[in-house]
């Protein structure tokens, strides 16, 4: 997945379009600006392709936790790229463990 960083020509209308866009790799580079203008409806007044960096603010998460044994996470999205990510929380000390009677003990 490419990810360009495109300045539309919105002839100075507001309008909310994408700073940057993951376009499919078997788009060639010469047809990118027409694959984009086809996909918004917009002109592409620049265009470069950019080393993409998913950032942590914009990943779009899934509401529910997710549980495998003590880990608790949450699935998460780019919205830019895709990619997977998953947000890990364990806690540090969760019990003590009684090796001999094998189970956890308060003490
Ligand atoms: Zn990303």
């Amino acid at each position: 997945m490419a990810i360009y960083k495109v300045e539309w020509d919105t002839n100075e209308e507001q309008v909310e379009l994408p700073k940057e866009v993951s376009v499919p790799d078997e788009v060639l580079p010469d047809d990118v600006a027409d694959w984009l203008s086809n996909r918004y409806g917009w002109c592409i007044s620049e265009l470069e392709r950019v080393k993409h960096q998913c950032s942590r603010q914009e990943l779009t998460w899934e509401k529910e936790p997710l549980k495998d044994g003590d880990i608790i996470f949450y699935r998460g999205i780019c919205p830019t790229c895709s990619k997977a990510w998953e947000l890990v929380f364990v806690e540090v000390i969760h019990g003590l463990w009684d090796v001999e009677n094998n189970k956890y003990v308060n003490i």
